[in-house]
This record gives C-alpha cells, sequence and structure tokens, in this order.
C-alpha cells in the first residue's frame, strides 16, 4: 500500500522478472532473493527448448565472495558442480612460441613499506641475483607443483591462505542456484517469451507475453537472455559498441573430453594460429575450446586444431558459437538492466564473464530504483559498468598485443594494432619504470597486471628508485627468503587431486 507521502515515481519495486535460466539468471535470482529477503516477489523465465550456451566453467577469486554471500558450503558446491579449484591461468606460446608463464590469483613477493615487492625483484634481476617472478608467488608455485589446499601451513611461518577460484560445470552451477533459488522463493516459468510488451508513455518494458498465452508483468525486468539480449536489444534497441577491431576473434569451438590424469589447479591458455585454445579441468571431464577468428583461419582448420590439441578422447562433437566482442551501449535502460552475455561479451580469456555477473548484480543492489527510475542513478551506474568492462578489455588486448608473435597474419595484426588509450598509457608507464597504478574499476590489481606484464615479455627500463634503499646482498637475502619459505609452504601441501579425493569428491 503506498503511503499519502509516498509519489508514484517513490513507490517501490514489487516484482522483478529475471529473462533466461542460464548462470547469469540463476546467478541473479539466487543473488536478489537471498538479499531483498523475500520482500520482493522474484519470478524467472527460462526456455529448455532454447537453452543455455553451455560453456563458462572459470572463475576469478571474487566468485567466492559471492557463493559466501550466498551462504553456499564450498565442499558441496564443488561436489555438486563436479568442480575443481583454481590458482591462476597458464599462457602457453603467447608472449613467444615456445614461452610459458601463470598469471597465479594473490600476491607476489611481499612488499617492503610503500615499494611494491617488483621494484625489489627488478633491481635484483638487473643485478642477475634475482629468480623467475613466478618463485616469488606461492599460489603459481603450488599451481606448478600440482598442489592444493586453502590454507597453508609451515612450520616457523605464519599460517597463510591461499588465493584460489573455482572451475566447475556451467551447466550443473546454474541448476545448483536454482534449486537454492527456488526455495528462497523465486518462482520459475518454463517457456518461451514471445513478445515484449512496451509500455507506451515511456517505452518501458510492462509484460511478457509468452508463447503459452500466459502474460508476465513486472516492474524491474533482468535481461539474461543470453547473446539475443531479448529485452534490451531487440525490444529496447539500446546498441551495440562493438569492440572487434581490439579483440577480432569471433567464434569459438567447445569440445569436452575424458581426464588423462587427475586435475591440475589451473586454467591453460595456449596461443595458436589464429585464436587460443583452453584446457579447464574439472572432476568428470575436462572442458577444452578454441577462441579464433574467422577473418584468419576457416572453421574447419580451427577444429582440427583444437582437437590435434585435446589430450583426452573426444567426448562429442565441436559445438560451435559465434560472438561479436563488445557491450551494449547501456548496460540499464529504462526498467531493464542487462547480465550476462546480454550486456556484452568478452572472450574468456581471463575467466571474467561470470564475474562481470557477480558484478552486476552488486551494483544493481548498491542502485536498487525504484519505480520512478532515477535517470541520474542509472547514469552512473552504467559509467561504473562500461569502465569495468572497459578495464576488462584492455587486459585482455594487453595479451594479444604485447607479444613478440610474427609466425601467422594473425599476430602480425594484433602485434602492430592500435590500443585503446588508457592501455597504451598503462604500458607506457609500466615500461618507463615498472609501475603500476589500478582504476577504481579494474578487476585486476596491479599484480596481475604485473604478471601478464611481465609474461608477455615487457620489460621495464628501470625501477623505484626506494629500491635501492636495500644493498644488493640485503635485496638478495630478501628475494631468497621470500622464495625458500614459499617452496617449504607448498611441500607441504597435498596434491589437488588428494584434496578433491579427501573434501569434495563430486559423484561419477
Ligand atoms: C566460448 C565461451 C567460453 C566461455 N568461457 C567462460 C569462462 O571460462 N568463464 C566465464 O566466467 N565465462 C565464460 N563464458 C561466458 C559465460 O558462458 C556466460 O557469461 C555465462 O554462462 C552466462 O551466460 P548467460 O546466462 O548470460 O546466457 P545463456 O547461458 O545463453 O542463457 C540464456 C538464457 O535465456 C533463455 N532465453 C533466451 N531467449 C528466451 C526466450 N525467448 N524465452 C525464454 N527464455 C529465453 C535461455 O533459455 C537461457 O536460459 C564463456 C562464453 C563463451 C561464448
Amino acid at each position: 500500500m503506498q503511503s499519502d507521502t509516498t509519489s508514484a515515481s517513490d513507490a517501490a519495486i514489487s516484482t522483478i522478472v529475471i529473462v533466461g535460466g542460464g548462470s547469469a539468471g540463476w546467478m541473479a535470482a539466487a543473488a536478489l532473493a537471498k538479499m531483498l529477503e523475500g520482500s520482493k516477489t522474484i519470478r524467472l523465465v527460462e526456455s529448455e527448448e532454447i537453452g543455455t550456451v553451455g560453456v563458462g566453467e572459470a572463475t576469478i577469486p571474487q566468485m567466492r565472495l559471492f557463493n559466501a554471500a550466498l551462504g553456499l558450503d564450498e565442499a558441496e558446491f564443488v561436489r555438486a558442480t563436479q568442480g575443481s579449484f583454481k590458482l591462476g591461468i597458464e599462457f602457453v606460446n603467447w608472449g613467444a612460441l615456445g614461452e610459458r608463464y601463470i598469471h597465479a590469483f594473490g600476491n607476489v613477493g611481499q612488499d617492503l613499506g610503500m615499494v611494491p615487492f617488483h621494484h625489489y625483484w627488478l633491481k635484483m634481476r638487473r643485478l642477475g641475483r634475482a629468480d623467475a617472478l613466478a618463485d616469488y608467488t606461492l599460489s603459481n608455485v603450488a599451481a606448478r607443483a600440482g598442489r592444493f589446499a586453502p590454507l597453508v601451513r609451515a612450520l616457523g611461518l605464519p599460517d597463510m591462505p591461499l588465493a584460489y577460484a573455482y572451475h566447475f560445470d556451467a551447466g550443473l552451477y546454474a541448476r545448483y542456484l536454482r534449486g537454492y533459488s527456488e526455495k528462497l522463493g523465486v518462482r520459475r516459468s518454463e517457456g518461451k517469451v514471445a513478445r515484449v510488451e512496451l509500455r507506451p508513455a515511456d517505452g518501458h518494458v510492462q509484460a511478457l507475453l509468452m508463447e503459452n498465452g500466459e502474460r508476465i508483468e513486472g516492474d524491474l525486468f533482468i535481461d539474461c537472455t543470453g547473446f539475443r539480449g531479448l529485452l534490451i536489444e531487440q525490444a529496447l534497441q539500446t546498441g551495440y559498441e562493438d569492440w572487434s577491431h581490439w579483440l577480432p576473434c569471433d567464434r569459438a569451438l567447445a569440445v569436452p573430453t575424458e581426464n588423462v590424469g587427475p586435475p591440475p589447479p589451473y586454467t591453460r591458455s595456449t596461443a595458436g594460429r589464429a585464436g587460443w585454445q583452453w584446457r579447464i579441468p574439472l572432476q568428470h571431464r575436462t572442458g577444452n575450446g578454441h577462441v579464433y577468428c574467422s577473418r584468419f583461419i576457416s572453421d574447419d582448420e580451427a577444429s582440427a586444431e583444437l582437437l590435434a590439441q585435446v589430450e583426452g578422447r573426444p567426448l562429442a562433437e565441436p559445438r560451435p558459437l559465434r560472438f561479436v566482442t563488445g557491450k551494449r551501449k547501456k548496460l540499464w535502460n529504462k526498467n531493464v538492466v542487462a547480465m550476462g552475455l546480454a550486456s556484452g561479451f568478452l572472450e574468456p580469456l581471463e575467466s571474467t564473464s561470470i564475474y562481470l555477473v557477480q558484478s552486476a548484480i552488486s551494483r544493481l543492489i548498491q542502485f536498487f530504483p525504484s519505480r520512478g527510475f532515477n535517470a541520474v542513478d542509472i547514469a552512473e551506474h552504467n559509467r561504473l559498468a562500461d569502465e569495468e568492462f572497459e578495464r576488462v578489455r584492455d587486459f585482455i588486448i594487453l595479451h594479444y598485443h604485447q607479444t613478440t608473435r610474427t609466425d601467422s597474419p594473425f599476430w602480425q595484426h594484433c602485434r602492430t594494432m592500435e590500443v585503446p588509450a588508457e592501455l597504451r598509457a598503462k604500458i607506457a608507464l609500466f615500461r618507463s619504470a615498472g609501475r603500476l597504478l589500478r582504476g577504481p574499476q579494474d578487476i585486476f590489481n596491479e599484480v596481475s597486471w604485473l604478471q601478464v606484464m611481465v609474461g608477455q615479455g615487457l620489460q621495464p627500463q628501470g625501477y623505484h628508485p626506494m629500491a635501492d634503499l636495500l644493498n644488493a646482498d640485503e635485496g638478495a637475502y630478501f628475494l631468497g627468503n621470500i622464495k625458500a619459505g614459499i617452496a617449504r609452504q607448498v611441500a607441504g601441501l597435498p596434491s589437488h587431486g588428494e584434496y578433491l579425493q579427501r573434501y569434495c569428491k563430486a559423484p561419477r
């Protein structure tokens, strides 16, 4: 009931309609049901006939915050999704053919006062007294050793949490969240939306007309319909910002294979002739795929390259997917907020899409509207969302652009293309004296950029002058201690396979 002092525009949202039941739809349903504590009616519409994209299996550590906010039990979640633990991504053949590095989660070395660790490392490397950056990074050493436990213990050293994320089966994750959401009162409707009804006065979405004749009304609509963007694009014609001049890959093939050996605790990305291939180890199978640029390689060649590279027996034919990298011009338009693939697409090189859903949900809660849909709030929401997308875009472009590969026209193109101004500035700053600054909406912190820049072969010309406060012997002692401590910590960890077997073994 509206109070006398509440105008129509201040009236509270009472019904939220989520369209789409992929990872995005069910993540939104679960989180909103939990956070809004039954104060709103939440409905979710999905069509089994249309199905979901069925990929999206690697995540970043922020996912753990999402699961924790829902109160999920980690071991139960990993078992339910045939999941495994992820300490980072191994990049093979990216900076140069034959080279590899890991972008690992968590800290790199140990900062001293105001000066980040890597400046000491840069100085000591120049003196020939430092090992690879990877050796000073706990998650990196653990990943290469195939070891995992959430907490690292070693005699004489403080207990240290390991930074990690998950690999999981996206279909099972959506199913798991569906059970969770329905228990909290989310009402699911099966069927296809045939038409979207707009309110004549202001063009807001008023109702969904289902193929079975049902009419579903709502105040706030969340478009999680995947690439088609049923509400945000087909109904509201929001427009799309195309970034394929920076990220030219436009197709993917996905194929599951049998596991060979226990799952390694990291994702692998291997750069090919005109794109790259992923390997994501789960408990019941391995997810593989090839992201490629159709201007430089045919579908048949891409499929052959993928199948030549996979390690286990394929369990299905490669499944094709097409996309255009970019984002909607507005992620929130009128009374529709787009999430997941409906909001835009950035290739899964750094496993960011599921996190972008999580972040979109947080942002929606932060700017949760009344029925008046305040334009100022929506504009700020969209500005923040755009910035976040753009920083991920830049981070992905860095991998393609900062390479010495010249062995194919695709890599020639990527190496010599113009990149966005913000990225150009970031590269120049690092090249000059190893400085890295994190923007407010940047998902990735300084050490993520550091590992990828160094891994891709970007060499700073200098380092922070304050690193000279340690002389060469002190610097060598400092680095040596960190490396030895990490080696001891990792030696005490169980193997990833043992940890899964003992605590999170999924049913066969
Ligand atoms: C090749 C590839 C690899 C990827 N790898 C990763 C990764 O490793 N990590 C990561 O974080 N992300 C990854 N992603 C992204 C990730 O898959 C998606 O972000 C995530 O799965 C969310 O998808 P979605 O829910 O937005 O869309 P979808 O899964 O496509 O779901 C769309 C939903 O909308 C419904 N729908 C559509 N139209 C209608 C209609 N008319 N009526 C009723 N219902 C309708 C469908 O039934 C479905 O339920 C990858 C994406 C691709 C393409």
